[in-house]
């Protein structure tokens, strides 16, 4: 639309030029030599008007003077002779044929002697009825002064009169004049009539002057010009003014009119037709171009292409050619497109499983949260992959975890999301439940599926997984908040071995705690900021106390916080055994207090780790301790547990034979649990067998209770002694009892005690 506007505006500046053109040249070419060509016209009227005038003055003059200078009118002057006048004028012929209207014949003084007045006309007939008064004084004022023989204009009424005197002199004396011959010509109302037609002219005024205009007036229809005619007195007296109709001049501006208008019609309909053509071949096309490429940014379509017309001309070539561009286009895209739906893939999927990876979850999850969708995150954390890859190795680890992706995708395809999101951790993300049950039974399929083993190159290989459970955005409203929370629950699950656990604040409050302690343990350490508490080892043979175990506990801000909860981070942080050594040292120095206050056949446990241990210092810590309490060193027992014991079974047996060769006893803990391989007890140099407390609290059950058997009697052909952890009622005690169990420890004895407790309830009955 733009261009049409440009170009109907440069057309209408190329016709305002034209006309303007076309203006000046017929004013250069036509109208101006049209107007001086009039204007000569009118110039040869006037002077044929003025030809005329002169002509009949002069012939009115000739005929006074042959009247005049005639000796019978000097006669007559003199005679007044009655004849003269009979013979000349008692015919009208002379002015009939010489068309004069009055005459005077006046002696020397002017006194009338003869007059004579003729008319052709009306008006020749009223003028003659005043003309004698009204003439007679210029004539009697003529004669006075010039006397001189003379023709003029005279102006009466407005009415111009021809005027001529003429001396009358005899021709022997020709000097003298004794009267004056006197004749005069109306050039009325009639006589204009005449000379118009005569001299084919118009004669529009005659007005009485005393100055000359010969001008010349001109208008767009006529052209006035004047002639001044004097009269006997040779001045200005009356002006005749000639009309002339611009015939030529009129006409042909009507025709340069018309042909204006003509061409006016013309440009405009040859621009409307210009127009209609340049949009019907031109800016429509344009524009079915423009809409077409505006349409394919505006919908990213690369399918669209403009229509082609079957007319043969530059812009459907145009087209053609942007058509063949979208159409290499359209395919580059598509090619681009491809790679990045592969950069897409590979950014956001797991190469080993095809699973999406933890990018894709995050986004999955950004997504989610961005809409506030409620959902639930699923963590899965396969436990002890570690062990699977260093048994059996990375290919088969990659199978189990390709084997486990295909199963735990086909389980909960129906529940929308599975990613793996790191090396043995799978993420479900579950939205539109309608109930808690739900994700109950989708955990519950999770956790049925692990339970049957995986069949991996035809070898069954029983995987143990940990889940946590976390809700948006109950447990979470960020991602991060998330993903840490669902990573506690897992990590709550796998550390309790629950197999799942669903995320509640108070697990967040014990995650701060563990974040916390993980930064402040060291300085606890340097701080000693440690307390140990003593849970007394009853003798039942003796009936009485004949020990206690150094249990510790950390002091942290006035608040006691329970090995169960530091221990695994010291372990982590590889702080254990400086635990374990100032739990050994401060519990060694409390027994030697304790037995020098009185506490007879006093033994201490004191609980170790496998790090502790294999330090090289251990032994001569162990032993300079003891020396330097000086405690014997048969009231010391290390207790150290199967699974801690098995890290380097080989390892352990060698330092722990050379603990004992400090005399020192060793206990197994948390006996019955775990790997329970009893092959080991025979190679380990131990002296005393703590029976865990998961065989005690289900004492009823007839199986524990052979199992306790079994341990008693395997214990005694070893001919270790026995303590049987965990007693809290009289009935497992009974039990016990019956099955001549030597030690026991418990909260039916005691709970753990601080130092200063144990003190009061144990040592004062000593
Ligand atoms: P453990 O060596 O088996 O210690 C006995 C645990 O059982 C103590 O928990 C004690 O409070 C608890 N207990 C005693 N009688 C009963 C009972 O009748 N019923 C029940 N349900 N529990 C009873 P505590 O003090 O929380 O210690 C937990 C574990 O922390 C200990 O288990 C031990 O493995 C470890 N531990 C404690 N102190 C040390 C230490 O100084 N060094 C190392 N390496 N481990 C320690
Ligand atoms: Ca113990
Ligand atoms: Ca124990």
């Amino acid at each position: 639309m733009k261009i049409q506007r440009k170009l109907i505006r440069d057309i209408f500046y190329i016709a305002i030029l034209f006309f303007m053109f076309t203006l000046f040249i017929s004013k250069k070419y036509i109208i101006d030599p049209l107007t001086t060509f009039e204007m000569k016209m009118v110039h040869d009227r006037v002077n044929r008007l003025e030809i005329y005038i002169d002509r009949k003055c002069k012939l009115l003059f000739d005929i006074a003077q042959d009247y005049a200078k005639w000796d019978d009118t000097y006669n007559f002057v003199e005679t007044k002779n009655d004849e003269y006048i009979k013979n000349n004028f008692s015919y009208e012929g002379i002015f009939d044929k010489n068309e004069v209207n009055f005459l005077f014949i006046l002696d020397k003084k002017g006194d009338i002697l003869y007059e004579r007045y003729h008319h052709s006309n009306y008006y020749d007939e009223l003028i003659n009825k005043t003309i004698k008064i009204r003439i007679l004084p210029t004539i009697k004022d003529y004669i006075s002064t010039i006397r001189s023989d003379t023709v003029g204009i005279q102006a009466i009424d407005k009415t111009p009169i021809i005027l001529v005197i003429q001396n009358i002199q005899n021709s022997k004396v020709s000097a003298l004049s004794n009267g004056y011959f006197i004749i005069g010509k109306y050039i009325n109302r009639e006589e204009i009539k005449n000379i118009n037609n005569e001299l084919a002219i118009n004669i529009a005024s005659i007005d009485v002057v005393n100055s000359i205009n010969n001008s010349l007036e001109i208008n767009n229809n006529y052209i006035f010009s004047s002639k001044t005619f004097f009269d006997i007195f040779k001045k200005p007296s009356i002006t005749f003014k000639v009309k002339f109709k611009r015939i030529f001049y009129t006409e042909t501006i009507k025709n340069l009119k018309l042909f204006f208008l003509l061409s006016l019609i013309l440009i405009i309909s040859s621009i409307l037709i210009f127009i209609k053509r340049l949009k019907a071949s031109v800016l429509d096309k344009i524009l079915l171009i423009k809409n077409t490429i505006n349409k394919i940014s505006e919908t990213s379509n690369l399918n669209l292409r403009i229509p082609i017309t079957k007319e043969d001309d530059e812009i459907s070539e145009l087209s053609i050619d942007i058509n063949s561009m979208l159409n290499k286009l359209e395919k580059t895209s598509k090619r681009l497109k491809e790679s990045l739906d592969d950069i897409y893939y590979l950014a956001y999927h797991d190469n080993l499983t095809q699973l999406p990876n933890r990018l894709k979850a995050i986004r999955y999850i950004e997504d989610l949260i961005n809409v506030q969708r409620p959902f639930h995150v699923i963590l899965l954390d396969i436990d002890n992959f570690k062990n699977i890859n260093d048994m059996y190795g990375h290919d088969l680890g990659d199978a189990v975890l390709k084997y486990l992706s295909k199963k735990l995708q086909n389980n909960i395809r129906k529940n929308k999301f599975l990613a793996r999101i790191g090396g043995d951790e799978f993420l479900i993300i579950v939205e539109n439940l309608r109930s808690d049950f739900q994700i109950q039974n989708i955990v519950n399929d999770i956790i049925n599926l692990l339970s049957k083993p995986l069949l991996i190159k035809s070898d069954k290989l029983y995987i143990e997984a940990s889940i946590g459970i976390a809700e948006f955005p109950k447990d979470g409203s960020t991602l991060q908040s998330l993903l840490k929370n669902v990573e506690i629950a897992m990590y709550e699950s796998k550390k309790k071995k629950l197999k799942y656990q669903y995320f509640n604040s108070a697990l967040n409050e014990r995650a701060l705690t563990n974040l916390t302690l993980s930064n402040k343990l060291k300085q606890c350490i340097e701080n000693n900021e440690f307390i140990i508490f003593y849970q007394p080892i009853y003798s039942l043979k003796e009936n009485k106390v004949c020990g206690a175990e150094a249990l510790v506990r950390l002091n942290l801000d006035n608040k006691i916080i329970p090995p169960s909860q530091f221990i695994p981070i010291a372990r982590e942080l590889g702080l254990l055994p400086d635990i374990d050594n100032l739990v050994l040292a401060n519990s060694i120095k409390q027994c030697k207090i304790w037995i020098d206050s009185g506490m007879k056949d006093f033994s201490i446990s004191i609980n170790t780790s496998f790090r502790q241990i294999i330090n090289e210092n251990f032994i001569d810590f162990v032993k300079n301790t003891i020396t330097k309490f000086n405690v014997p060193p048969q009231d010391v027992t290390l207790e150290i547990t199967e699974e801690e014991a098995l890290e380097d079974l080989e390892l352990v047996t060698e330092i722990l034979s050379r603990v004992k060769e400090l005399n020192v006893n060793i206990a197994i803990d948390d006996f019955g649990t775990g790997y329970s391989s009893l092959n080991y007890i025979t190679r380990l140099p131990v002296d005393i067998l703590k029976i865990d407390k998961s065989l005690i609290s289900n004492i009823n059950d007839k199986k524990n209770i052979e199992i306790i058997k079994a341990i008693l009697s395997m214990a005694n052909s070893l001919k270790l002694s026995v303590i049987v952890e965990g007693v809290e009622s009289e009935e497992q005690l009974n039990i016990l009892r019956g099955l001549n169990v030597e030690k026991i420890q418990g909260y039916l004895i005691d709970k753990p005690l601080c130092k200063e407790e144990f003190e009061t309830k144990y040592l004062k009955g000593c």
